[in-house]
């Protein structure tokens, strides 16, 4: 459930890219500590990720392309030239048609070629103004709503509440039984990231609102449509109106919240769209029952639809239409798109090389396709091994921990060991290719290969309806430096793409191994037990296994951990939010603690030894912490802060003050800043 570093939405694809030039020198060594990014002035009781990482902070600077830069960047830079060379090879390889290697060959042509781009202007968007321009009703409207709907949010396991259309589709397990596949529906209609964008008077907020209407303004503009400025101020006027109908961000995790609507009943739920119009528009008229993940925001949605005029819904749909293709099409829609997703809403100075975005729009759009080229080429089956045996040690470890628990009643260790027993694990790629023989690519129209991309995936997720649940699903690509939990499959996804130095090196010394992809492992591993995986049983089920004594004891320890990171501030009018963040955080103190313990086991009770002069201890938490060092661009940090279920990674490094181990090695003393007593460490598994 969630992935390790924030997953970069569809529509802020082209500034998730990064440096145009790679640093001369590796940001850390491969195999060990970078003693040189330590800070000694700063005491690691005090600060430990300023310790860890203070120097390198002080001496590196974020590459003008990025809004973010630290050790996950010099590794997605490197994905970014291995596929490169896979990428072009491809494009020249004049391979068979109708084979992947044609598709995608051909598919990445249509994305260099920025020349075809400019001379085609608005030309690939045609179809699409035509379409909204002859809506006459609201009948036609709700149809067109339907029409538009694709499979592009994911609540619970890659984790994206964000889409620019009326409503998401998720197409996942049921919450009862977890063994069908059914719709769920989710808010949508934004440009801006979350609901706050729209709603929060802080200054910053008023500021990039302000930007957001001059950005609107613009790109209608470009498109030489008639009074921009005018419709401009409808379309936030009425995105303003659905942000108040969304729900929170937090509320958004509240899976009790959800609703099983039987379709005729969605008219009396959310009256005001004509359901019946729209699911039939969207390939899901023959679905008995519908899932409304976000229903007070389905009603406010609906009534909006009914009470708004047709024109500034048009308005609307226009602006999307062409905003969500701007980055596709010639240099001033680029430049539009890149100077407010790029500048204002994430902070980047330079757009990224057009390889780079290329690889991020195929990434997006036919991603396990490029990712089964990368690991024929990249990922070993040595590789495989060894990190499939990591995962069973820390799994163990795992176990083993809840077997020690002082608190917990034997019934309940006995469903978390059974949770565990059941685990699927996938590591590198998953067991089964997706099928992207449907999929029609053309060499000149990088537009309509990407929305035949994306209804390839809608149909896809539409055939899976009603369908036995496949477990060994993944929701994230082969290539991507990430992993993730799915709890409603009960499964892992390791992927190639993180299975590398630094987090991942057979020829590192077990101390940072454990340090860096252990305790990923173990954060995965943990989110089957954080604040919402707890909800879920063995079998993927939305079920209550608890004795209620245990279930207050987690809550209490979750309470002190949200405590905490309420207690962190990046800025003095913004602070991490310690519920929103709570799952993750519950993760990564659990998974550290369990990677700890796996690693103690693997020295097989000889003493760690010393190396670099640093002790064990010494080498796994600074090893830890510098898996997490990180820059980030203001923007960024405080759109991550306000709709990312993640707290930025210098606080995700100062977890290890809940850890025990941590306060001998470093000589941590009570009065500085992350000391805690004993009786505060929160311990949660
Ligand atoms: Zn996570």
């Amino acid at each position: 459930m969630r992935p390790r570093l924030a997953a970069s939405a569809l529509f802020l694809l082209s500034l998730a890219a990064s440096a145009q030039t790679a640093p001369t020198a590796p940001v850390a060594p491969a195999h060990g500590i970078d003693l040189a990014g330590v800070d000694r002035s700063v005491r690691p009781g005090d600060d430990f990720d300023g310790h860890a990482n203070g120097t390198w902070s002080k001496k590196e600077e974020i590459p003008p392309d990025r809004a973010s830069w630290g050790v996950s960047g010099e590794l997605q830079e490197k994905l970014y030239a291995q596929t490169r060379t896979l990428l072009e090879a491809a494009a020249v390889s004049n391979a068979a048609p109708g084979t992947l290697e044609r598709k995608i060959g051909d598919f990445y042509a249509s994305a260099m070629d920025e020349a075809a781009a400019e001379k085609k202007g608005l030309a690939p968007l045609r179809p699409a103004l035509a379409r909204i321009a002859a809506l006459k009703s609201r009948a036609d409207l709700a149809t067109y709503l339907g029409e538009e709907l694709r499979a592009d949010v994911d609540v619970m396991d890659c984790t994206n509440f964000q889409t620019s259309r009326l409503l998401g589709l998720w197409v996942a397990p049921d919450l009862t039984t977890a063994t069908r596949n059914v719709p769920y529906l989710l808010q949508g209609g934004l440009g801006l990231p979350d609901r706050e964008y729209y709603l929060s008077a802080a200054p910053k907020m008023v500021e990039t609102r302000a930007k957001y209407r001059a950005h609107v303004e613009a790109v209608l503009g470009l498109a030489d449509i008639k009074d921009a400025s005018a419709r401009a101020d409808r379309i936030l006027a009425l995105e303003t109106k659905m942000a108040r109908a969304h729900a929170t961000r937090l509320e958004s995790l509240e899976v009790k919240n959800a609703r099983a609507w039987p379709r005729a009943d969605w008219a009396r739920h959310a009256p005001g769209l004509d359901w019946n119009r729209f699911f039939a528009a969207s390939g899901l008229g023959g679905q008995a029952v519908l899932l409304a993940w976000h229903p007070k925001a389905m009603a406010g949605l609906a009534s909006l639809v009914a009470r708004e005029p047709l024109d500034a819904w048009k308005d609307w749909a226009t602006f999307h239409a062409i905003d969500r293709r701007a980055a596709f099409l010639g240099k001033a829609f680029q430049d539009e798109a890149f100077a407010f997703y790029g500048r204002t809403l994430s902070g980047a100075t330079e757009r990224a090389a057009r390889w780079k975005r290329a690889q991020d729009w195929m990434d997006a759009f036919v991603g396990e396709a490029v990712g089964r080229l990368y690991v024929e080429r990249h990922f070993t089956p040595e590789a495989k091994a060894k990190a499939s045996q990591m995962v069973k040690t820390i799994t163990e470890a795992f176990v083993r921990r809840i077997d020690a628990l002082d608190w917990m009643a034997p019934s309940t260790k006995a469903e978390a060991k059974a949770k565990v027993a059941a685990l699927y694990i996938g590591v590198g790629y998953p067991d089964h290719w997706g099928d992207f023989s449907g999929l029609e690519v053309s060499r000149d129209d990088l537009v309509g290969n990407i929305e035949r991309a994306e209804r390839l995936r809608l149909q896809q997720q539409l055939a899976e309806l009603g369908r036995p649940v496949d477990r060994t699903a993944w929701c994230m690509n082969p290539h991507i430096v990430n992993a993730v939990n799915l709890p409603m499959r009960n499964a892992l996804s390791f992927p190639a793409g993180i299975l590398q130095p630094p987090y991942f090196d057979p020829d590192a010394p077990a101390s940072i191994n454990y340090g860096g992809i252990g305790a990923t492992i173990g954060h995965e591993i943990s989110h089957s037990f954080d604040d919402q995986g707890a909800l879920f049983d063995s079998t993927g089920k939305l079920r209550n296994w608890w004795t209620k004594e245990d279930l207050a004891h987690f809550e209490a320890s979750g309470a002190q951990l949200a405590a905490q990171y309420d207690a962190y501030a990046p800025f003095p009018d913004l602070h991490v939010n310690g519920k929103q963040t709570l799952s993750e955080n519950i993760a990564d103190l659990a998974g550290i603690a369990a990677s700890h313990d796996a690693w103690l086991t693997s020295l097989g009770g000889k003493p760690a030894p010393v190396l670099q002069g640093l002790s064990g201890e010494q080498q796994f938490f600074l090893g830890y912490a510098q898996s997490w060092r990180q820059k980030y661009r203001e923007p960024l940090l405080r759109r991550l802060v306000v709709s990312d279920g993640h707290a930025p990674d210098k606080y995700r490094a100062q977890t290890v003050r809940n850890l025990d181990a941590w306060y001998p090695g470093f000589d941590v003393q009570p009065g500085q800043a992350l000391y805690l007593a004993p009786k505060d460490r929160v311990r949660v598994w």
